[in-house]
């Protein structure tokens, strides 16, 4: 694990909340992105070296809108940058930590995602990702 590349906070308003993390950050998103596969809406922004990503749910389907009627608002999930996802997907595995999708998908900002399930991982959402060069 190379870094904290973002911190995932679940919200119900993204224009409300893009205003909020502006004013709290003092700048504005760097990108502001919907991820049609994950049923997101997401803003970013940077924080020297880590990145504040606002998720919002595309519909009552999405993840991130069930998340939000469970449990509130709020952090979601770290993300950890890794070199190669591939092989931390299996070194990880091995350890015997549930992995959510083992095969490494496309999410926002051009990056290959994987989750660990939070069941393992003392109910924290984990997400690896792989910048794509
Ligand atoms: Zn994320």
């Amino acid at each position: 694990m190379k870094k904290i590349e973002h911190i995932g906070i679940a919200v119900a308003n993204l224009e409300q909340a893009n205003k909020l993390y502006s004013t709290i950050l003092n700048s504005k998103p760097y990108r502001i992105e919907t991820v049609e596969s994950e049923g997101v809406i997401t803003s970013f922004f940077k924080c020297k070296d880590t990145n504040i990503e606002l998720l919002q749910g595309i519909d009552e389907k999405s993840a991130i809108s069930k998340f939000i009627k469970k449990r509130g608002e709020g952090v979601h999930h770290l993300a950890f940058e890794v070199d190669d996802i591939v092989s931390e997907i299996k070194r990880l595995k091995e350890l015997g930590f549930e992995i959510i999708n083992e095969k490494p998908k496309k999410g926002a900002g051009n990056k290959l995602i994987c989750f660990i399930h939070p069941k393992s991982t003392n109910h924290v959402l984990i997400e690896l990702c792989q910048k794509i060069k």
